[in-house]
């Protein structure tokens, strides 16, 4: 059984055919980096009408490559939500002129949920697990129980951790997206030698806070005056920040593993997703905090961290073994938080 995968939600217009024996049998992907980049990030209108430029060629090409009719098809999965309504509403509207054509289940499927699931395709992860949902519009802990059963134990109170990652870019005019390029630029960095905070660490509960860390950041930069910074001054200033996020996400996620813990009697699974946990020097410090307590940690590799169409796809697999499928009517939603991930549509536009 082949599921299609549509993702159009921010800016990567993605397509992915998918096997329920987690084989994936196509996967083509087009970034819009270049119509961005002179922006310095998502422009929304520019984003929409390059996913219908574009997606009806990718899943023509898809489909090509993969030697398959749309009649061969299980379902169609599109991903509905959060994200810019524009690009939603295009993925969305195609997906379901599919299904409606040719007679084939529709899975209108969260962004995050197919980001969550995505360590079940890459590891075969069990349930339940902790997930550590790092990308560019969240930071978040969550106790996913099940296809559609996320329980929240901790989210940002400001900013996202990709979005800091994206800011701190602007900043250093390293340019867009920027999680990759601090990363680049962190390498060979003393993250001792400036001292930046660390917001919330060791504080009870396991919420996150980033904006005091990139205002430091922003304070920082301003007094060593972005425009002639020495490469090495660039390096150490990338890697302490790298090395705050990083204290940050492992303090609050080693919380949430105590509380798990305590709760089912047994250390969970880690389970890292979002374009984030394409981060090298932040997953290794995940895989220490796991190996530290005794338990193991799945991060898919990094081209199914940040947006993808065979994540989405896995999403309408396992949606669809459920017996999980969607209306024609599924709206297209700019907000939809995970752990109402289950319940009745409340959303506008679609
Ligand atoms: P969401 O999934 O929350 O709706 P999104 O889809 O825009 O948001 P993703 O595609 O999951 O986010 O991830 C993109 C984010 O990940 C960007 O903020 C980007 O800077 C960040 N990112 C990607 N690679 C890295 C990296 N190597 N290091 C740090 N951050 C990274
Ligand atoms: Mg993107
Ligand atoms: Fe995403």
């Amino acid at each position: 059984r082949v599921v299609l995968g549509i993702e159009t939600s921010c800016d990567e217009t993605a397509v992915a055919l998918v096997r329920d024996d987690r084989r994936v049998l196509a996967a083509p992907l087009v970034s819009q980096i270049a119509e961005h980049a002179p922006y310095g990030g998502v422009v929304p209108e520019l984003a929409a009408r390059a996913h219908v430029e574009r997606l009806d060629l990718l899943i023509a090409q898809a489909m090509r490559e993969a030697q398959l009719d749309f009649g061969d098809l299980a379902g169609v999965a599109a991903s509905a939500g959060p994200g810019l309504i524009g690009g939603l509403i295009v993925g969305l509207l195609t997906g379901k002129a599919i299904a409606a054509v040719h007679g084939l289940p529709l899975i209108a499927v969260n962004h995050l949920e197919a980001h969550a699931l995505t360590p079940r395709l890459t590891d075969g992860v069990a349930f339940p697990y902790l997930l550590l949902l790092v990308s560019g519009g969240h930071c978040q802990l969550l106790e996913v129980e099940g296809v559609g059963r996320y329980r929240r134990l901790g989210t940002t109170i400001d900013d996202a951790v990709g979005e800091a990652f994206d800011k701190v870019a602007k900043m250093l005019g390293l340019g867009y997206p920027g999680g990759p390029m601090v990363e680049k630029a962190a390498k060979g960095g003393d993250p001792a030698r400036f001292t930046l905070p660390r917001p919330l660490l060791g504080q009870p509960g396991c919420n996150f806070s980033l904006s005091g860390l990139k205002t430091a950041m922003r304070t920082l930069i301003l007094k060593l005056g972005a425009q002639a910074l020495e490469p090495q001054t660039l390096a150490d200033l990338c890697a302490g920040f790298q090395a705050a996020v990083g204290d940050v996400l492992v303090d609050r996620t080693r919380r949430a593993m105590a509380l798990l813990e305590r709760r089912h009697g047994r250390l969970p699974v880690l389970v890292v997703a979002g374009g984030v946990a394409a981060n090298r020097a932040i997953g290794g410090r995940l895989a220490a905090l796991a190996a530290e307590a005794g338990t193991s940690l799945a991060v898919p590799p990094p081209r199914l961290c940040t947006d993808n169409g065979v994540m989405v796809a896995w999403a309408g697999i396992e949606r669809l073994a459920l017996g999980l499928v969607d209306g024609l009517d599924a709206p297209a939603r700019a907000r939809w938080p995970l752990d109402a991930a289950a319940e009745p549509a409340l959303g506008a536009g679609g």
